[in-house]
């Protein structure tokens, strides 16, 4: 399959992985948004929280475990951080691999309020 993200979760296109596990893995977003902006992705492939069986929705933990991990290794704990999945075409997702942003390391605007 031709999809970017699984090419570099998986290894096959070399990149610095900013965390990686059984399941998860985490790199830096190429056009960053924010002083840390990475994604987190499932190292399987589904398109979107939609395309992902409900037998196997426990990979959305894994994700938010994985993102734990990273924001004490990174540092952004304690001052905070926001997490965004693009979900589908009106959500606005662009690569069609599951993926979560997580911004950090400024005072980020509010969306929703
Ligand atoms: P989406 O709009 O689908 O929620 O977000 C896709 C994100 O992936 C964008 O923020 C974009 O900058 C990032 N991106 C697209 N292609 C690549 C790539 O080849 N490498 C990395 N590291 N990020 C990418
Ligand atoms: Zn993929």
């Amino acid at each position: 399959m031709d999809c970017i993200f699984c090419k570099l979760a998986n290894g096959e296109i070399p990149t610095d992985l900013v965390y990686e596990d059984e399941k998860v893995a985490a790199f830096r977003d190429v056009n960053p948004v924010a002083p840390v902006h990475i994604l987190v992705v499932p190292k399987k492939h589904y398109v979107s929280l939609e395309d992902i069986p409900f037998d196997e929705m426990s990979i959305i933990a894994d994700i938010h475990a994985a993102i734990r991990k990273i924001s004490d290794k990174e540092g952004f704990a304690v001052d905070g951080y926001r997490i965004i999945n693009n979900c589908g075409k009106d959500g606005g997702q662009e690569v069609p691999h599951i993926h979560y942003h997580v911004l950090a390391g400024k005072k980020l605007t509010k969306l929703v309020t």
